[in-house]
């Protein structure tokens, strides 16, 4: 449990500290991730005709950095590690 002398401490910090403590811990935890399936909508005549989609593919969503962020999981339901999909975009981006 936290103590009420670190509580202290955070109750008095200014809004750009407390900012700088929420990514330093945000760099300590893994987001929590949400799953969530779906089907996928492509460019067949099915789908631009309004039809169903494909599938249901697993996605995950978590929050990073401030923003909602959204990795495709596939078929098979599996659990992610969000910060290693980030760099995997991040990289990706890169090429
Ligand atoms: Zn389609």
């Amino acid at each position: 449990m936290l103590d009420n002398i670190l509580l202290n401490k955070i109750n008095q910090l200014s809004s750009t500290q407390l900012k700088e403590l929420q990514n330093y811990i945000g760099k300590k935890i893994p987001p929590a991730v949400v799953y969530y399936q779906k089907p996928i909508r492509c460019g067949c005549k099915k789908c631009k005709e309004g039809g169903k989609g494909h599938g249901n593919y697993w996605y995950a969503y978590f929050s990073y950095k401030g923003k909602t962020q959204c990795v495709y999981v596939g078929k098979e339901k599996r659990e992610i590690d969000p910060l290693k999909e980030m760099k995997k975009k991040k990289s990706n981006i890169r090429r």
